[in-house]
């Protein structure tokens, strides 16, 4: 028996979908409103586009990086750290997340160093986790802007701070101009370690990009990927390994050319189509006003494939094999009630 104050709109069954979120960069997950309280504690000036009632718009992948750039001077202490790590982690447990891998690129920050920052993050998942019970780990990612040497230097560090919580590592920033072959040796190098292996691919650069991680760098998942549909035969390949996929459908309004996220012709939906294994993730929630709930809802899909997306999510995330099959179950019963309180609405 269902009672009225049970039943769900579509939005509220989708908010409280039990949900991994496995690409969400830590300094892109910072709100206008922290970024700017950080900014002036640290005397920093923002560019006149970030201001607290900014709707926030960018041309392409280069400007948005330009952009977020100013996350990076901003956050430098280690309570700075804390606080971002746990407002990223409130937020996706208010939009139904269980569970976060979130990168952090550790390059790219000069204020501190690399075992402070891995301490200070670890306090905000502590923090969040016996607050909202969400789980987290950290994929520390390498600015393939700075080269393939300086990702040979950024792997030491990892080397010398082992933790249990990074479990991975991915490689990030402009993609076109640094293709995946000069990060052969890091990956390489990151596997042996037992590190799990990530890459953003076939965002602004070519589906020769996205072959290129997979065979080359040994990656495990694929990061936004939208250019696989240029090649119908990586597309095949891609199906029969069930390679995953992070894609951000906000993101692809402002880095791609594809802008209509309800339209069948969009790359995810392309994806989703074709058979290929698609999560659904928010990227850089701070800097596109987003959040878990609204990426889910702007494909206009049905809530029975977004819930299917849903445990995909936990399908494709990195935890434990025992631990996925334990929540496995959960979530299904979760997702079958809620499933039941929407079409009863
Ligand atoms: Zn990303």
């Amino acid at each position: 028996m269902i009672n009225n104050s049970d039943l769900l709109t579509t939005a509220e069954a989708v908010r409280l979908l039990p949900k991994a979120e496995l690409h969400l960069h830590l300094e892109g997950s910072i709100s206008l409103k922290t970024l700017i309280e950080l900014a002036h504690q640290h005397h920093v000036q923002l560019p006149p586009k970030l201001h607290a009632e900014a709707v926030l718009e960018y041309r392409d992948l280069d400007e948005f990086i330009d952009v977020s750039m100013f996350a990076f001077q901003v956050i430098r202490t280690s309570e700075d750290f804390t606080r971002v790590t746990f407002e990223m982690l409130s937020h996706c447990a208010e939009h139904g997340a269980r569970h976060v891998e979130f990168f952090f690129s550790p390059s790219s920050h000069r204020h501190l160093g690399y075992p402070q920052i891995l301490q200070a993050i670890c306090g905000g998942m502590r923090l969040a986790e016996q607050r909202f019970g969400i789980t987290s780990l950290i994929i520390p990612s390498h600015n393939r802007m700075l080269g393939a040497e300086a990702g040979l230097n950024f792997l030491k560090l990892i080397e010398s701070c082992p933790a249990p919580e990074v479990v991975g590592v991915g490689l990030e920033f402009a993609e076109r101009n640094y293709p995946p072959e000069l990060y052969g040796v890091l990956f390489g190098k990151a596997k042996k370690m037992g590190l799990r292996l990530t890459a953003h691919a076939g965002e602004d650069g070519p589906a020769a990009y996205v072959e290129t991680c997979l065979t080359l760098l040994s990656c495990d998942r694929i990061d936004h990927g939208y250019h696989v549909i240029d090649d119908n035969d990586l597309m095949g390949y891609c199906k029969d390994r069930g390679v995953w996929f992070t894609c951000c459908p906000t993101t692809t309004k402002h880095t791609t050319t594809w802008k209509q996220l309800t339209s069948s012709e969009h790359a995810i939906h392309q994806m989703i189509a074709a058979g290929l294994n698609v999560t659904i993730n928010t990227d850089d929630p701070g800097f596109f006003q987003t959040d878990l709930t609204q990426e889910y809802l702007s494909l206009g899909l049905p809530l029975e494939t977004l819930a299917c997306l849903a445990l995909n999510s936990l399908e494709a995330s990195w935890m434990p094999g025992p631990e996925k099959a334990r929540l496995r179950e959960l979530w299904q019963a979760e997702i079958d009630d809620i499933i039941q309180r929407h079409q009863a609405h």
